[in-house]
């Protein structure tokens, strides 16, 4: 046996860098960036217009752990919406802080609309969608004097999609005179960051303060993500926005968001996150925000929910029957956690652990806090459940999954509800 002399270097997540701003919304103040939790955001994709309907998915979303929502504010009418939209969710007392994403006519919106600058917590403006030439400075002046006025965070949110092109053309043209010129991406890269920094330091010229002011700068390629923000956050300290746009449907948005999420989490760049998923037809929404707390609470960064760990199951396990148990504690601890959440604190913390067979069953499930070993093929069709890393019962027959429901809640509201009774 060989024993190392130097142990294993523990991983974690480094620290952030980036100072600290507020979204506000009445009693309710979102910190981000500093020593905040990173936060979830995601976006609806309701016609503003409709302000119930809107008003519905907000609150899904916000259910669902989304800490701020982004709502898309395009037109007079979808202005005129907006309050509505915010006394819908304080009339349901959901008090989660509205974003208004705008582009091309934020400036009019804005101005014409106060009672839409007042309910949104934060502006959204895209420093490549506010206006040519001379009515550019002036058009997203007239933004950040509303910020200023209502007293509002916004996000300086660049995109890949939408460069400054008049910003892009300049940059070109003094790469080529460059005695060796950058690759046209390197540029790109050099656009985004400039267009975003430069405007948040426009904005704080005009007096908003650094604190209301977050930063994004996305693109759809995660090499691209990671290059742009690994540069970005060394050239200021604003509080950042991540999130791989466009990331597409599915797997692949999950797992490109994921991808270049982690890698730059990891290194302490990201103060809010969102995963921007298509969804596929039928697809709940907040799929985005199931996602983007998966990623968080993956990297040991925040809990949200119990953590349910299954094996994949192979050719010891021939029935689905442990598919089906992790599925459904899995949906049935999410389904319960908005109430959990203030009953029983630390619950999010808690480990199940749903296994198809001896081979690793029986360790698995000793390691979480409560598991389940089912019965392999050819096992003896009883299913040990541990608890607290000891053997506390064996149970039988066809109720297995509803009766290991019952002990989860049991256990639920004996460790973190001081013996209450589950509802
Ligand atoms: S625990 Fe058993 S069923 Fe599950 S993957 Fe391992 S060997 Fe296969």
């Amino acid at each position: 046996m060989s024993f190392s002399d130097q142990p294993v270097a523990m991983s974690a997540p480094a620290a952030r860098r980036s100072r600290q701003a507020r979204v506000v919304w009445g009693d309710r103040v979102v910190t981000v960036g500093g020593d905040a939790p990173v936060r979830v955001q995601s976006m609806t994709n309701t016609d503003t217009v409709d302000a119930v309907g809107t008003a519905i998915q907000v609150k899904e979303l916000a259910r669902a752990g989304s800490e701020m929502v982004r709502i898309t504010v395009n037109t007079p009418e979808a202005a005129a919406a907006v309050p509505y939209i915010r006394e819908q969710l304080d009339r349901m007392g959901e008090n989660v802080p509205l974003v208004g994403d705008f582009h091309y006519n934020g400036h009019r919106l804005l101005t014409e609309f106060p009672d839409c600058a007042k309910a949104l917590s934060k502006y959204r403006i895209n420093p490549g969608n506010v206006g040519k030439g001379d009515k550019r400075d002036r058009q997203f002046g007239q933004m950040i004097e509303a910020a200023i006025q209502y007293d509002k965070a916004v996000r300086i949110g660049v995109n890949w999609g939408s460069l400054d092109q008049e910003l892009l053309a300049t940059l070109m043209d003094e790469n080529s005179r460059r005695a060796q010129p950058w690759d046209i991406k390197q540029v790109m890269y050099e656009a985004l960051i400039t267009s975003a920094v430069d405007s948040a330091k426009r904005a704080e010229e005009m007096g908003l303060n650094g604190d209301q002011i977050i930063l994004s700068c996305k693109v759809s390629g995660v090499q691209d993500l990671i290059a742009v923000y690994r540069a970005l956050s060394k050239r200021c300290d604003y509080a950042l926005h991540l999130g791989l746009t466009e990331a597409g449907m599915g797997t692949k948005g999950i797992v490109g968001s994921t991808a270049a999420l982690s890698v730059l989490l990891q290194e302490g760049i990201g103060d809010t996150i969102r995963v921007s998923l298509t969804p596929q037809p039928g697809e709940a929404r907040t799929q985005e925000v199931v996602v983007a707390s998966e990623i968080l609470q993956s990297l040991g960064l925040r809990m949200f929910v119990p953590s349910v760990t299954a094996c994949p199951g192979c050719g010891r396990t021939t029935s689905t029957t442990f598919q089906e148990l992790a599925k459904q504690i899995d949906d049935f601890l999410r389904l319960q956690m908005p109430v959990w959440r203030g009953r029983y604190p630390g619950v999010e913390k808690m480990k199940v652990a749903v296994m198809g067979c001896i081979v690793n069953g029986p360790g698995e499930s000793k390691h979480a806090d409560i598991g389940i070993s089912l019965p392999g093929t050819g096992e003896a069709p009883a299913a040990p459940v541990f608890i607290d890393g000891e053997k506390a019962m064996t149970l039988r027959g066809e109720g297995i999954a509803q009766e290991f429901q019952q002990v989860v809640e049991g256990y639920i509201a004996k460790r973190f509800g001081g013996g209450a009774q589950a509802a």
